[in-house]
């Protein structure tokens, strides 16, 4: 019988219940349990693809190509799980299908309520993701705050959870923030009440809670929020700030919360440490012998979510050569206006992410001709590939109005352009080539060094690509084109001679990189940026 172990939030957003969730999912499945997760999303989207970044940070993409919760990445880069479109379901996504079977005359008459076939139909995407994942353990987050009124339907769905599989199957646990107020030197578990208050008025006894903290939580405190929120002592967990998130499965299996879980579940699993991820993730995340710099060029640099696995997979690729990644987050709207040196004098690496429309492209195109002619490390992820297409054919092919049509439909020069099939398109959401594609890497070029392999299969999100018709005169001027999607003989990724490392991708590695096993471009890069450092 599958556990359903769900993850509720509350007192405040941003209290890192995905790390949490994901965190869960690593003590379990180091205990040998087959474990999976997956996010409930009370937004009315269908999907974040069409949101603004400032609105929901970085859209995560499945290898089946669905565009997901950020959470999802969190889930993959801790846990061996492999996320799908099933694994993410919103409130959009609910109604749409409830109300198209409702057209389609499948509920024969009834009238359509929020209780039960809104909630059947959350109820029903749960056990799908336990059917196709066939794991013992499925690890619900809810997205939210307790008390939101979008999160409802999906809170009711868990609660019904346990009237139909009961009690020993099905396990809550609530996320809480235990502030610190300075001026009183006290901690106030009053919120925690409060949060567990309102769940309880919905019909959840949380099993468990996790309390954020800036400090220690004392016997005295525990006893207190056991007290008040009906939870057993030991079921308390405190979750003290950390200084890399790798070390949450240690706090929490420190506390054996492996432990409490598998006891309410009756479950007797293998014993086993986390000492491999200790010593090569957290210990090494944790003393760094050496340091770089890298230059983060793009435009929402503000909000450090909208680039979340590009900075977890700089921190992998950090571990790995134990070093210290230090970003450096450059707007690339600041480098139009002025000279790059001034900004990117020093740094031992540059990196262009992607990104969708014109505002700030001419500052990336600027921040790439530097690297070029500075010989620094670089590497394009996406867009950051297309504007290195278009930096090399204005500045060494002599196409000086050289441009993607994504920003100028009409150039002289289309070298990034629309293949024939989605010029047809006119929906936005869903519709870019998405997911998991097929790469053939040339042999003897940096690709093939870095991978160690001629197949690759990356994660696309894009609309745009290389336009062929100016690959030979690219060629003929010293660009490689190192990898292709055989299918379509689609530039997959663009190289240059007689530079350290000068690469760049039309997919996003970022997605596919661990803690315990950083994506090789990334890594690769890193090490490249070291050897500036120490020339
Ligand atoms: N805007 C570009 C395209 O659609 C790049 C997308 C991206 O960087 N994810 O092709």
């Amino acid at each position: 019988m599958t556990k359903y172990i769900f993850i509720t939030g509350g007192v405040i957003s941003s209290l890192g219940k995905g790390i949490t969730s994901a965190s869960i999912g690593k003590i379990l499945e180091s205990r040998g349990l087959k474990v999976t997760l997956m996010k409930l999303d009370p937004y009315i989207n269908v999907d974040p693809g069409t949101m603004n970044p400032y609105q929901h940070g970085e859209v995560y993409v499945t290898d089946d190509g669905a565009e997901t919760d950020l959470d999802l990445g969190h889930y993959e880069r801790f846990t061996s799980a492999r996320m799908t479109r099933f694994n993410n379901v919103t409130t959009g996504q609910v109604y749409n299908s409830v109300i198209s079977k409702e057209r389609h005359g499948d509920y024969l008459g009834k009238t359509i309520q929020v209780i039960p076939h809104i909630t059947n139909e959350i109820k029903e995407r749960i056990r799908k993701v336990a059917s196709v994942s066939h794991a013992q353990i499925v690890i619900v987050e809810i997205g939210g705050t307790v008390g939101d009124i979008e999160g409802l339907p999906f809170l009711e769905a868990a609660r019904q959870f346990e009237l139909d599989i009961g009690k020993d199957n099905v396990l809550y646990i609530h996320l809480t923030l235990v502030p610190y107020i300075r001026c009183a030197d006290e901690i106030k578990t009053k919120p925690t009440q409060h949060s567990v208050g309102t769940l309880r008025e919905i019909g959840i006894q949380p099993d468990i809670l996790v309390c954020r903290t800036e400090k220690s939580l004392s016997d005295e405190v525990k006893e207190k929020i056991s007290l008040f929120c009906n939870v057993r002592k030991e079921a308390v967990i405190e979750a003290k700030d950390v200084n890399s998130i790798y070390q949450l499965p240690l706090v929490f299996k420190n506390q054996i919360l492996d432990e409490i879980i598998l006891s309410h579940f009756n479950l007797i699993c293998k014993f086993s440490d986390l000492k491999t991820w200790e010593k090569n993730v957290v210990e090494r995340a944790l003393s760094p012998k050496y340091k770089v710099t890298i230059a983060f060029v793009g435009k929402y640099i503000t909000l450090q979510d909208a680039y979340k696995s590009i900075h977890e997979a700089l921190v992998h690729a950090g571990i790995e050569n134990d070093a210290c990644v230090d970003i450096k987050r450059v707007d690339s709207e600041d480098i139009e206006k002025g000279d790059p040196k001034k900004v990117l004098q020093g740094v031992n690496g540059v990196l262009v992410p992607g990104g969708f429309g014109y505002r700030g492209i001419e500052g990336k195109i600027k921040s790439i001709k530097f690297a070029r002619e500075n010989k620094i490390p670089f590497l394009g992820l996406c867009l950051g590939m297309q504007c290195a297409v278009i930096e090399f054919s204005r500045h060494i092919c002599g196409m000086k109005e050289a441009n993607s049509t994504e920003f100028k439909p009409k150039t002289k020069y289309p070298v990034i352009s629309l293949l024939a099939e989605q010029r047809k398109i006119k929906d936005l959401g869903g519709t870019m080539r998405l997911g998991a594609y097929p790469c053939k890497i040339k042999k003897n070029t940096l690709a093939f060094n870095i991978y160690g392999k001629s197949f690759i299969k990356e994660r696309h999100r894009h609309r745009y690509e290389f336009n062929n018709i100016y690959r030979k005169l690219l060629e003929k001027k010293g660009m490689v084109f190192s990898g292709i999607y055989p299918q379509k003989n689609l530039v997959e990724i663009v190289e240059l001679k007689n530079h350290p490392y000068f690469i760049a991708v039309q997919f996003h590695p970022e997605f596919k990189s661990k803690p315990d096993n950083a994506h090789p471009l990334f890594r690769e890069f890193v090490k490249a940026a070291l050897k500036t450092e120490f020339s």
